[in-house]
C-alpha cells in the first residue's frame, strides 16, 4: 500500500494471469492457447500494414468490423472490437452491466468477472454450479442487473444449449445477458443467431483461442446496434483507438480464412477426444468438454501434488482457486505430441 494510491486501488484483488515461463522444452498446457500457428494469411497482412505505421489506425475499425459482420451474418453496426476479449468484457461491464440490482454469474467461472466488478463498483451474486459442475440457467433468478455466462463455461468446458440461452434472455428481458464465447468454436453452440430477436443479448468472442492469435490481442462483441453504441461511447471516453494497424490487419485476415478455422478446430477437437480417453484409462474423471481444454481430477491423487509432479517434468497445467475444484487440473489441448508427453508423465506419476 502507498499513500499515493487511490482508495479503489486498495480494495482491488487483481486477476492472476497464467504463467508464461521460458523453460526450454516446456510442455505448456496452462493457458488455453492454440497449439498451432495462425492462418498463413496473417503474417503477410501484418507485414503490409507495417508500411503505414506512421499513420494512426482507423478509430472505428470499419474494415475489420465489416469482415466480422460478413462472416457472422450481422450488420457492421452490430459489431464492436477491442484489445482482446478481456478489454471488450471490461467495456461491457462499464457500459451495460452496472445497475442497482446485482450482476449474476456462476460461482465457478472466469475469474476476471469479479475483478471487473471490483474495479467498476458493480454488485454481483454468484450462482452455484450444480453437483455435476454444470450451469443451471433456471437458478439465475431474483433481482438481476445483468447476467454474464461463458459458454462453454471456464474452467469446466461444459457447454449450454442455445435453448438454455434463450431461456435466460426471456427470464431477464430488462437486463443484458452477456455470453462470453471465448471457447465456443471447439464444439459449442453460439448464441450469435439469437442477436436478431433479442435486444438484451451481447455475445463476446476472441481471436485468442480458435484462431490462434492470443499474441495479437483481438476480441469482439456482437449485439444489436443500441448495445454496441453504449460500448463505443465508453471506448471513446478512454481510448478511441481500440486496435493498432497490425492487429486490425492480422485479425481481418484471420477472420476471413474460414477454411483454416474449420481445419484447425477439427484437429484440436480430435486431439481432445484422444486425450480424454487416455486420461480416463488412467482413472481420471473427465468433464464433458466442448472447449480446447479438459477439466479433470483423479479420485486417488490430490490436484496440487499432480500439478507439482508434472511441473518437475516441465509440463505446465492450470489449477484454479475455488475450494470445490481444488483437485481438478485444467489441461489445454496441445499438439498430439504434447498431449502424449503429458499422458506418459501422468502414467509415471500415478504408478510410482
Ligand atoms: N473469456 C474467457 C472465458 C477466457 O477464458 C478468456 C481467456 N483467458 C478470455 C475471455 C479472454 O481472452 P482474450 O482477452 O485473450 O480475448
Amino acid at each position: 500500500m502507498s499513500r499515493f494510491w487511490s482508495p479503489i486501488v486498495e480494495t482491488l484483488t487483481p486477476y492472476v494471469p497464467g504463467e508464461q515461463p521460458r523453460i526450454p522444452g516446456l510442455v505448456k498446457l496452462n493457458t488455453n492457447e492454440h497449439p498451432y500457428p495462425p492462418s498463413p494469411r496473417v503474417g503477410p497482412a501484418i507485414a503490409a500494414a507495417a508500411e503505414s505505421l506512421n499513420l494512426y489506425p482507423d478509430p472505428t475499425a470499419a474494415a475489420l468490423r465489416g469482415t466480422i459482420a460478413e462472416v457472422y451474418g450481422v450488420a457492421p453496426e452490430e459489431v464492436f472490437v477491442g484489445n482482446g476479449s478481456d478489454e471488450v468484457l471490461a467495456i461491457a461491464f462499464q457500459a451495460l452491466l452496472k445497475h442497482d440490482a446485482p450482476l449474476l454469474f456462476p460461482d465457478i467461472t472466469y475469474s476476471f468477472y469479479p475483478v471487473y466488478c471490483g474495479l467498476y463498483g458493480i454488485a454481483y451474486r454468484e450462482i452455484p454450479l450444480d453437483a455435476a459442475l454444470r450451469v443451471q440457467v433456471a437458478d439465475f433468478t431474483g433481482p438481476c442487473g445483468g447476467v454474464v455466462l461463458p459458454n462453454p463455461n471456464a474452467p469446466t468446458g461444459i457447454g449450454l444449449s442455445r435453448a438454455d440461452i434463450e431461456t435466460l434472455l426471456r427470464a431477464h428481458p430488462d437486463a443484458v445477458v452477456l455470453i462470453d464465447e471465448a471457447y465456443v468454436d471447439f464444439g459449442g453452440e453460439s448464441a450469435v443467431p439469437l442477436v436478431r430477436d433479442h435486444a438484451n443479448l451481447l455475445v463476446v468472442q476472441t481471436l485468442s483461442k480458435s484462431r490462434a492469435l492470443a499474441g495479437l490481442r483481438v476480441g469482439f462483441a456482437i449485439g444489436q446496434a443500441h448495445l454496441i453504441e453504449a460500448l463505443v461511447r465508453v471506448k471513446d471516453s478512454f481510448n478511441s483507438y481500440p486496435l493498432d494497424r497490425l492487429a486490425l490487419a492480422g485479425a481481418a485476415a484471420a477472420i476471413a480464412d474460414t477454411a483454416w478455422l474449420e481445419d484447425n478446430r477439427a484437429r484440436v477437437v480430435a486431439t481432445r477426444e484422444d486425450l480424454a480417453s487416455a486420461l480416463q484409462s488412467l482413472g481420471f474423471e473427465v468433464l464433458p468438454s466442448v472447449a480446447n481444454f479438459l477439466f479433470v481430477r483423479h479420485p486417488d491423487h490430490a490436484g496440487d501434488v499432480l500439478a507439482a509432479a508434472l511441473r518437475e517434468r516441465a509440463i505446465l497445467v492450470r489449477r484454479l482457486g475455488h475450494p470445490r475444484i481444488a483437485d481438478y487440473l485444467r489441461i489445454t489441448i496441445g499438439t498430439p505430441e504434447a498431449c502424449g508427453r503429458l499422458v506418459e508423465a501422468l502414467r509415471a506419476i500415478l504408478h510410482r
